[in-house]
């Protein structure tokens, strides 16, 4: 089964300078309606997991 990043929004701070959403090789991370989320270009590489200082990344 192929895995998925999702946020856990009661950790992330929706910062408009998250290193997670920069360093995501897919763009799959995204702002709307000013909040993070992380949408289906998503391949579930793990990559951003480390970059989120609040530890809000989770994989499923
Ligand atoms: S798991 Fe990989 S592809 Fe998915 S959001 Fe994180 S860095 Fe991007």
């Amino acid at each position: 089964m192929i895995k998925r990043a999702y946020i856990d929004l009661e950790a992330c701070n929706q910062s408009r300078d998250c290193e997670a959403m920069k360093h995501c090789t897919k763009e799959a991370i995204n702002f709307d309606d000013g909040k993070l989320f992380i949408d289906q270009l998503c391949n579930g590489c793990g990559k951003c997991k480390k970059y989120c200082s609040n530890q809000a990344i989770k994989l499923v």
